[in-house]
């Protein structure tokens, strides 16, 4: 395997792997280890070419810095990612190369599950390195994260509903789920439980029928959900959802879902979505429930899922905070949240960023 270092200013270490025999072509990017050795997941994608993969790498490792810092979890941010189509390329020897490559960070870069890339996989990749997380229970593993990352989500929306309306009641609200999928659907169950009503909307049919099947929702098509008169916009689906087309669209007063990288242009859109005086939950404060289920496999003692749902409670003082700091300060949610990342990457000792210290 040729593993090719990569100079990218303001990232600890960016690497490319190519391995003829398996055809494996991937990067991992380890953006910061201040505050932990990095950690973030693995996804398998099929990039238009080298350098659209580098890119979201370097995208997705930092972001994963800034949403560790707020979580507290004790990690850095890092991510990989493998060139290919997940539907056709998903072989055991390509991913058994993709644990060698991991290997060679020595724990500095921890994985697990992303886009295109399930349990099987890691299972191929674990068999030659121990940086891996996000296995099942059985295997010694945390399990499936989006469950928790719906309950981080439910509590950023008591948060946010608190800051709009002055009260975490949501009985009769509305809220609109766009991408009712792992963690849209749990989501969904939470509202409901809490007496909210929901419109969905899903390119995927067999998400959709689910939703109004079991959360008695309403479907409206793809398109439409921008456009729907509703309490609540909870994204869940896709990135860059939050744009110069849907923001003066949206109907609602509270933006709060799970999807990452909701902003197109952080700074602009944010200003934007404050202008009309809506409430926007951070993505990477709202949604950073599955990352801190996961960071619970490397505390002493191992996972422990009461300590894990105590800490994912904290999301809704983590946001409450972030709310009265920008309300006070007269900026946006986005811009406080970026200061409590980097007052948290700040206050950290600088040797914190030694693997072993955490992961054992
Ligand atoms: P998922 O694939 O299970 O669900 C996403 C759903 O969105 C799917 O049902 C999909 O069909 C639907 N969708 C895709 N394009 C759409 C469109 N144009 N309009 C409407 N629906 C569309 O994924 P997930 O694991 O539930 O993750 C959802 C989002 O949350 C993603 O942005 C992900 O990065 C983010 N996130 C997930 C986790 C986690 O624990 N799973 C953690 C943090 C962030």
């Amino acid at each position: 395997m040729k593993i090719t270092p990569i100079d990218v200013p303001g990232y600890e270490r960016v690497a490319k792997a190519e391995d003829p025999e398996s055809g494996l072509v991937a990067f991992i990017g380890v953006h910061n280890t201040r505050l932990g050795p990095a950690l973030g997941g693995m996804r398998m994608w099929k990039y238009e070419n080298e350098k659209a993969a580098l890119t979201d790498v370097m995208r997705l490792s930092r972001g994963m810095t800034f949403k560790s810092a707020v979580a507290r979890t004790g990690l850095g941010g890092g991510k990989s990612v493998i060139i290919g189509n997940p539907r056709t390329d998903r072989t055991p020897k390509l991913f058994e190369a993709m644990g060698r490559f991991v290997n060679t960070f020595n724990g500095r870069y921890i994985t697990a599950e992303d886009v295109g890339v399930g349990i099987e996989e890691l299972m191929s990749v674990r068999k030659h390195t121990r940086w891996v997380t996000g296995l099942s229970r059985e295997q010694g593993g945390s399990g499936n994260p989006s469950p928790y990352t719906a309950l981080g989500c439910f509590e950023g929306i008591r948060a946010a509903a608190i800051e709009q309306w002055g009260s975490d009641n949501l009985k009769g609200k509305v809220v609109a789920i766009q991408g009712p999928g792992n963690v849209g659907f749990p989501l969904g169950q939470h509202l409901v439980k809490a007496g909210a009503r929901l419109v969905v909307s899903d390119v995927n049919p067999e998400s959709v029928d689910l939703a109004v099947r079991e959360l008695g929702a309403q479907a409206v098509p793809p398109e439409q959900i921008y456009d729907v008169k509703c309490d609540i916009f909870a994204p869940c689906a896709l990135g860059g959802i939050l744009n110069d087309d849907t923001i003066p669209r949206l109907k609602c007063k509270v933006v709060a879902g799970a999807a990452n990288n909701q902003l197109l242009d952080e700074n602009r859109h944010a200003a934007m979505v404050a202008e009309r005086k809506l409430v926007y939950a951070p993505d990477y404060v709202i949604n950073a429930g599955g990352i801190i289920n996961v960071s619970l496999e490397l505390e002493k003692g191992g996972y422990n899922e009461a300590a894990a749902v105590r800490k994912i409670h904290n999301i809704f003082e983590a946001l409450r905070s972030i709310f009265e700091t920008a309300r006070r300060r007269g900026i946006t949610t986005h811009a406080a949240a970026q200061e409590v990342a980097e007052a948290n990457l700040a206050a950290a000792p600088a040797a914190a960023s030694t693997t072993a210290a955490a992961a054992s």
